[in-house]
């Protein structure tokens, strides 16, 4: 059984008051939505005040990065180590990194295996561009991204994939319910034949591409969904409020 997940990506939004705002609105309600993680992903800067907010609460924190030295002389980047105080979860190689700045296979593997070390749970992103789909390539991209940037004690680890195809990001036109069903069953035969088939079945992942409360439940209904990785809609209270308690029904 594995338990659904729904993960609310705030990218570069929010301020502290307002981050603080946000949480406060949701808190009441979204504790109380039982058989569903709930991971909001705020920006780094307002990790420590919410996390006095959320204090005993079953709602957990996750960052949006980090990087995979534990200290030093690397300006402005946060290590896992730092993190670790901070939240439970953090998004690696979301495809807005992997895009504005750069980032390898080689160096998100870095991340990945750094943010276990320190007990963090990585939400891994993959997902073709739209080129990609159209050629057809998207099963290629897939394994490839997942070659370089997992391996097998990761999973064992916890680590969370989520399938998110570049061409569905912030642009309202998501995958369909069906179609991110048949490449999530093509993730999952591609760790079976990798790490065997008991990690394949074990491991969440979720799927991420302009999901809103209006089309959560294409995705949450189909066996090979284990959640969503929610960007835009994860800064509307209600919108993610909706989110959360569609999956708790459905999965
Ligand atoms: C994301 O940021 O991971 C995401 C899926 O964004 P959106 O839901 O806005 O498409």
């Amino acid at each position: 059984m594995r338990i659904p997940l729904i993960a609310g990506n705030w990218k570069m939004n929010t301020t502290l008051s307002e981050a603080i705002e946000l949480v406060s609105q949701m808190r009441p309600e979204l504790e109380k939505i039982g058989n569903v993680d709930r991971v909001i992903c705020p920006p780094f800067v307002s990790l420590a005040a919410l996390k006095e907010l959320l204090e005993g609460s079953s709602i957990k924190l996750g960052a949006q990065n980090l990087y995979f030295e534990t200290r030093g002389a690397y300006t402005g980047e946060i290590s896992p180590l730092m993190l670790a105080d901070l939240c439970d979860y953090v998004i690696i190689g979301h495809s807005e990194r992997r895009q504005y700045f750069n980032e390898s296979g080689e160096l998100i593997n870095k991340k990945v295996k750094a943010a276990l070390k320190v007990g963090l749970t990585p939400v891994l992103c993959i997902g073709e561009g739209l080129a990609e789909n159209e050629a057809g390539k998207t099963e290629a991209v897939l394994a490839a991204q997942l070659d370089s940037s997992s391996e097998r004690e990761y999973y064992s680890g916890g680590l969370v994939l989520a399938y998110e195809p570049v061409w569905a990001i912030g642009t309202g036109k998501a995958a369909s319910g069906e179609q991110a069903n048949e490449t999530i069953g093509f993730i999952r035969q591609h760790i079976s034949r990798q790490h065997g088939q008991g990690t394949a079945q074990q491991v969440r992942i979720l799927y991420g591409g302009s999901v809103t409360a209006d089309n959560i439940a294409e995705f949450i209904n189909q066996p090979e969904i284990d959640g969503a990785l929610v960007g835009g809609a994860s800064l509307k209270a209600g919108d993610f409020l909706s989110i959360v308690k569609q999956t708790s029904e459905v999965k």
